[in-house]
């Protein structure tokens, strides 16, 4: 019988973290054909992703060679991609999220009839700019989708809201779960200079900031750590840098030296999910990290004006706090000084899943397949 071929399309960590998963749900089923293209959109920071789990693309577009703007990246995906598209004919071509990636992914499937299924869909701030580009990238990725892979009800429920048929969306939870699961599983080694800030006695804040869209404002959260770096003396900050320049420029001129404030390259998946694990409380404008964070039951302080991540609000593990100084200063104080207010944070379970979420997925693309 004719193997069912699916295409699963990444570039960036974040995508990565969530779709391994599922490719290797999918490398490890009889039935099934896995072709795995990586556009090399985030190369470096992917690269890490694949080795800790030992996977190897089928085909690396490479497209950074030439330091592309976000129109190229788009173009050169969607031109290259369709070579593959026509050379390999998979059923149907997977997508994550709302990447540049994303974007271009489905609408190369879509321009050859190709079903896509979008994993992580459904996720909406309604706010065109917020985040930028990614809500725009994923409410026209859904135009293209067949296959609706909802984490949440509340996910769902925005679909539905832009007219997705019902019968196309299936609630599945969150494959960073599944991730979170295995790469917890793992017994690997910590950088020395890693293991000694994780090992002092100092509360660790752990801080990630590198939306688009709060770059003006960043120099507002740094004001705010550094103020509660002077008024506690038993913290410590631990901030892996996102590699965007004009983020390290930001956080070159705001964050004065300090041996309590550790300025790090970003982490390796591992090591950064034992730094999540040690920390006290998260402050940070990702939107994984208000998924993952929730289920290693850390409070997250969300350095954002909106969040498609509303189920964490309403579960109260997220706090959205966005990027005013005084907001986020005392948000923290209550974090460090009040136990109970501490401890409100992880009264409710977990809103992204039981870590099978990519069983579901592959055991819903079988049968859609099947009928
Ligand atoms: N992450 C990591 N190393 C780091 C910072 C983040 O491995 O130094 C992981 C984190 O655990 C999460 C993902 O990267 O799974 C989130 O990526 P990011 O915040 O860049 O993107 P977003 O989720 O906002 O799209």
């Amino acid at each position: 019988m004719k193997k069912l071929k699916v295409m699963s399309v990444i570039g960036t960590r974040p995508e990565g973290i969530k779709m391994i998963p599922i490719i290797k749900t999918l490398q490890n089923d009889p039935m099934i054909e896995s072709v795995f293209v990586n556009t090399g959109q985030h190369k470096d920071q992917l690269d890490q992703v694949l080795n800790l789990f030992s996977i190897i693309p089928d085909y690396d577009l490479e497209i950074m060679k030439n330091k592309p703007s976000l129109e190229q990246i788009i173009a050169t995906i969607l031109i290259e991609l369709s070579k593959i598209l026509d050379k390999e004919k998979p059923d149907i071509v997977l997508v994550h999220g709302d990447t540049a990636t994303t974007l271009a992914g489905a609408q190369a499937a879509f321009f050859r009839q190709i079903p896509v299924g979008h994993v992580e869909a459904g996720l909406r701030t309604f706010e065109k700019y917020s985040p930028f580009p990614e809500e725009m990238n994923r409410q026209v990725v859904g135009k293209y989708t067949t296959l609706h892979f909802a984490a949440t009800e509340t996910n769902k429920l925005n679909l539905l809201a832009e007219m997705v048929k019902e019968d196309e969306i299936f609630v599945v939870g969150n494959t960073v779960i599944d991730a979170l699961i295995d790469v917890s599983s793992k017994q690997l080694e910590i950088p020395a200079h890693i293991r000694s800030i994780i090992d002092n006695p100092y509360r660790t804040i752990l801080l990630t900031t590198h939306r688009r869209e709060n770059l003006d404002e960043l120099n507002d959260v740094y004001k705010a750590v550094n103020h509660l770096i002077k008024e506690y003396n038993d913290i410590q900050i631990v901030f892996p840098i996102h590699r965007n320049p004009v983020v390290r420029n930001i956080v070159s001129s705001s964050l004065p030296k300090n041996p309590r404030i550790h300025l790090l390259e970003p982490l390796d998946y591992y090591v950064f999910s034992q730094v999540m694990k040690h920390s006290h409380f998260i402050i940070t404008d990702s939107g994984g990290i208000q998924e993952e964070a929730p289920a290693l039951k850390k409070p997250v302080l969300v350095a954002r004006k909106s969040t498609e991540r509303i189920e964490g609000v309403e579960a109260g593990t997220l706090k959205l706090v966005g990027t005013n100084t005084e907001a986020i200063i005392k948000e923290s104080q209550k974090l460090l000084d009040d136990s109970g207010y501490y401890h409100s944070f992880f009264q409710n379970k977990n809103p992204y899943g039981d870590g099978k979420t990519s069983e579901k997925i592959v055991s819903v693309i079988k049968n859609y397949f099947s009928s």
